[in-house]
């Protein structure tokens, strides 16, 4: 099978293919976005959820990141993907194509999304707590991007990537 490079559409990057927690993904080794089928972005979520509670406090209010704006082309077609926010909420815009029912994240938004995603989770296990969450103290976007990396790093097969 011929293995096609593509650029990443937000770095002169090229990408790099491989798999991330057992998913098909592109990665590139500079920025560190990620392009996933959209089709395994919540299986995805799960797995790095669970990775990233082991570190980060659940409770806390995730601060939402600056937009890095839409109008990313996609590295696979070519068509300029939807910007959207994820789960219904402002605080991460994601971009996806309907074309190649792909999804681009960054870096960070790939991070906050999981931590968003445990969250839920964690919520949803422990009802009570959500209302105190309000006053929460707010996480540290640094801390979320360091553990969402390792949770890439972890989950990630194709051998010295990054
Ligand atoms: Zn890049
Ligand atoms: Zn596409």
């Amino acid at each position: 099978m011929e293995t096609k490079s593509f650029e990443c559409p937000r770095c002169d990057g090229v990408l790099k293919e491989g798999k991330l927690h057992a998913i098909d993904a592109h990665l590139c080794p500079q920025c560190k976005g990620i392009l996933v089928p959209q089709r395994d972005l919540r299986r995805l979520l799960d797995k790095m959820a669970e990775e990233m509670s082991k570190t980060l406090s659940l409770d806390d209010t995730i601060e939402a990141i600056p937009d890095r704006g839409g109008g990313v082309s996609c590295p696979l077609c070519g068509q300029t993907m939807d910007n959207y926010g994820y789960m219904g909420c402002n605080q991460v815009k994601i971009d996806s194509c309907f074309r190649c029912s792909a999804v681009w994240l960054d870096a960070q938004e790939l991070g906050i999304m999981a931590c968003l995603y445990a969250r839920t989770k964690h919520h949803q296990e422990t009802a009570a707590k959500a209302a105190e969450a309000r006053s929460a103290p707010i996480v540290d976007v640094a801390i979320v991007t360091q553990a969402a990396e390792r949770a890439v790093l972890q989950g990630w097969s194709v051998g010295r990537l990054l």
